[in-house]
């Protein structure tokens, strides 16, 4: 997973786009990166890492001077994390010097880059969002043209930043899989992963880019925008409101935060039978649904965990000790608070089942008497192709084992999923009664056509 941000027309925009990477920060811990054009030469700086630690003030205001910026930061777990492939990407073509940053997951990516190999291009990353580039430097027209007519070639997940000069484009796959929202600050446009991004610099959120759409800014006007490709039909990621973005931005259409809470309304509901002492968050992500279980169920809402949030995650790492000791610093529970008690506690999804299984664990060392484990998402069974890091089915404990079985492997007393319909149902805007979500992780049913050949990045 990915975040990108895109600002132009602005004197600061290497400084907004760093404030924006840092909040965006949770979408990619591995690497980060920003590209500065509209003064001097075009110019990237990025390295493997938080954002905190690469971009200093001597870096922002010396190193990176310039009107228009994009940046991106990067989330991968393989040996594949490395700085080549962090983003975004500049390149040097008959178009001049264009930056591309990139979130998603080209599924056509392996059948252009044998394409483009035949005809004699030359990869240097092992990253999808390459063949973008070269489809770019080849197309001929303008530069919205030259765009439209590379992305209409791509499949799958990609929201997009495209910087050129002082030309700022942002662009979203026909399918809208991944969030790409549009702000102002001043007279600068700002495009981003979340809106929160966009408000915390100040800026304010005017909405979506859509499915199939380009956006072309430059001097904080919009000179363009279009749909290159008709949307048949929306499928964004559902599973953006269960984990992935931030609680206070407003992922397509709806406030995250307020699609959690109803996510717990709901799952209380589901589990109106289950007598409990308190409702516990894992967090920080299982929050809202526990605080909307505990309003609905009227059961007391109680902190029962400490978050370390200076374990990154690349503390996780070689032996099974060691990842012991991660997660028992990650999170340690209040013993006073679970002690005794009969927990439903709240967390957002199971992919491995690992973590879970080592929750409970905690729980049951500092005495809790009983752990009713409840997720704010149906069980993961299907393999993500568009951007979200899940493993390979064969990885994804709810793809081999029934609902006993997990419980009996995590040793909860219970264990209770939110229903698909429910999640549709917390997740839907008022306003949209058609079905808009990807929710293949869920049904193993997918919005494209899933092959030997699809690519999939190799985490
Ligand atoms: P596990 O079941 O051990 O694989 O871990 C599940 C936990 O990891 C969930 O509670 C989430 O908070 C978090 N999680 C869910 N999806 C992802 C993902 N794609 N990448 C990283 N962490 C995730």
């Amino acid at each position: 997973m990915c975040g990108i941000i895109g600002v132009e027309n602005n004197d600061n925009a290497a400084v907004l786009a760093s404030a924006g990477l840092l909040t965006l920060q949770h979408r990619g811990e591995e690497s980060a990166g920003i590209t500065i054009s509209g003064k001097e030469k075009m110019k990237t700086f990025k390295a493997m890492g938080l954002v905190s630690r690469i971009f200093n003030e001597e870096i922002l205001l010396n190193k990176l001077p310039g009107t228009a910026a994009v940046g991106h930061v990067r989330y991968t777990t393989s040996a594949k994390s490395s700085l080549t492939n962090a983003q975004p990407f500049q390149i040097n073509c008959i178009h001049g010097n264009i930056a591309v940053a990139h979130n998603g997951n080209i599924t056509n990516f392996l059948k252009i880059k044998q394409m483009l190999l035949r005809k004699g291009a030359i990869f240097n990353h092992t990253s999808d969002t390459e063949i973008l580039l070269h489809l770019i430097a080849m197309a001929k027209g303008n530069l919205a043209n030259i765009v439209a007519s590379s992305l209409r070639k791509l499949e799958g997940a990609f929201s997009l930043v495209i910087l050129k000069d002082k030309t700022l484009i942002g662009a979203r796959d026909e399918h809208g899989f991944r969030p790409l929202v549009l702000g102002k600050i001043e007279s600068s446009y700002i495009i981003s992963s979340e809106s929160a991004a966009i408000e915390v610099i100040g800026g304010t959120y005017i909405r979506d880019i859509k499915p199939g759409e380009i956006v072309v800014i430059e001097n904080g006007q919009i000179k363009k925008s279009f749909l290159y490709k008709k949307t048949k039909k929306q499928n964004t990621c559902i599973f953006e409101q269960v984990y992935f973005s931030r609680p206070d931005s407003i992922t397509f259409g709806k406030t995250v935060k307020e699609a959690r809470v109803k996510m717990g309304e709901y799952l209380a509901n589901q589990m109106k039978n289950v007598k409990a002492d308190i409702v516990m968050p894992v967090p920080d992500t299982g929050y809202f649904a526990a605080l909307g279980f505990s309003r609905t169920s009227n059961i007391l809402f109680e902190n029962g965990f400490v978050r370390n949030h200076y374990v990154g995650r690349s503390f996780i790492k070689p032996s099974q000790n060691l990842r012991d000791l991660t997660a028992r610093l990650k999170l340690r529970p209040i013993h006073e608070v679970v002690k005794g008690k009969e927990i439903i506690l709240v967390d957002d999804s199971i992919v491995r089942g690992t973590t879970s299984k080592r929750l409970v664990n905690i729980l049951r060392e500092a005495g809790a008497k009983k752990i009713h484990f409840a997720l704010s998402c149906p069980p993961i069974i299907g393999s993500c192709y568009y951007g979200i890091d899940t493993p390979s089915k064969d990885h994804l404990i709810a793809a081999n084992n029934s609902i006993e079985e997990m419980r009996k492997y995590l040793g909860a007393d219970s264990l209770t999923f939110l229903s698909l319909e429910n999640l549709v149902k917390a997740c839907s805007c008022a306003d949209k009664k058609e079905k808009v979500f990807c929710t293949s992780c869920f049904t193993g049913k997918y919005p494209t056509i899933i092959s030997r050949n699809t690519y999939k990045e190799d985490y």
